[in-house]
């Protein structure tokens, strides 16, 4: 306990406290500091299991922060989506990506599919799509490059704005994908009433695979739903040989996931998939 002002006594709980105050600094410094303060992002490669060859990327956001250090992104954008910073930090991941693009473009020739990840708050607002359509011009990007991944940290309900957002995103060339399929709020819903692309089935049911029967079952009515509604696929979290097999035997073959690479920061992601493949 601690003394304060003489007679009254406040019981100090240090993990309440600590909580707290991180949460609080994380805010500040999402406030004050986004571009100036660590933030960035890596790449994961997504594979096309027949040809081994790159057919993506998905941009996943970094913070090291100056007093905290590393903090994943599943804390960070919790708190920005909380307090309105999950818009310029996001057209700031956009921005630096769409600019990386283009510097590819000059120094190896390609450029290549990438992934941005987006919030269901960010899927109503249509000043950030301006300014997300605004970033495509300035960086002259073919919309058939890109794909928003709709993350489900929130519920996302069917809104008009939403719908007409996306179906101007579509409209363009933008995919529009589902992530962690089979987990989310209602799923299934989205699919007929959004116009989605691509379908990102949940690393869970991977890892299931050759562990549980039904899991296994479940996958592949997936698999076979996203074929039937023509989506594209993509399988999330591969780690085994095991999963590409039972998947490639079940005609899903594009893979992102430990077993070809981590996500990696840009410089040795050009190493390895931009340089050596350089021509
Ligand atoms: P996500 O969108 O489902 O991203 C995939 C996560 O799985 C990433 O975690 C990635 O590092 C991890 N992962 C990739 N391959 C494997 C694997 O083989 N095994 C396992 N166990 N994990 C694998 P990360 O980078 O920590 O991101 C966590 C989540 O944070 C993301 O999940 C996404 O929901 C969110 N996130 C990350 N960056 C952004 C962003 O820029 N915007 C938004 N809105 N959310 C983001
Ligand atoms: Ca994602
Ligand atoms: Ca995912
Ligand atoms: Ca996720």
């Amino acid at each position: 306990a601690k003394k304060i002002r003489g007679s009254s006594y406040v019981f100090f709980r240090p993990a309440m406290h600590n909580i707290r105050s991180r949460k609080a600094l994380i805010e500040e410094s999402l406030e004050r500091n986004l571009t100036s303060g660590g933030l960035y992002y890596c790449l994961q490669p997504q594979i096309n299991g027949n040809s081994g060859e790159i057919v993506g990327v998905e941009v996943l956001a970094r913070w090291n922060h100056p007093e905290l250090g590393e903090i994943s992104p599943l804390e960070f954008i919790e708190v920005a989506e909380e307090t309105g910073a999950i818009v310029p930090l996001t057209l700031y991941l956009t921005e630096s990506m769409f600019a990386q693009l283009k510097e590819w473009k000059i120094r190896f020739g390609r450029s290549l599919p990438v992934a941005i990840n987006m919030t269901p708050s960010l899927l109503a607002n249509p000043k950030f799509f301006d300014s997300f359509f605004e970033l495509i011009e300035k960086y002259e990007i073919q919309p058939q490059l890109i794909e928003i991944e709709i993350t489900e940290q929130a519920e996302l309900t069917y809104s008009h704005g939403i719908l007409e957002n996306l179906l101007l995103c579509k409209s363009k060339g933008v995919s529009i994908a589902i992530d962690d399929f089979g987990t989310g709020f209602s799923m299934i819903s989205y699919l007929t009433h959004f116009p989605i692309t691509t379908i990102k089935i949940d690393k869970s049911f991977i890892q299931k695979i050759g562990q549980d029967k039904k899991s296994e079952a479940v996958l592949k009515s997936l698999i076979h739903l996203a074929k039937s509604i023509e989506c594209d696929l993509v399988a999330e979290g591969v780690e085994r040989l095991e999963e590409v097999e039972f998947l490639k035997s079940n005609d899903c073959i594009i893979y992102q996931g430990y077993l070809y690479d981590k996500p990696l920061k840009v410089h040795d992601f050009e190493m390895k998939y931009l340089l050596r493949n350089y021509r």
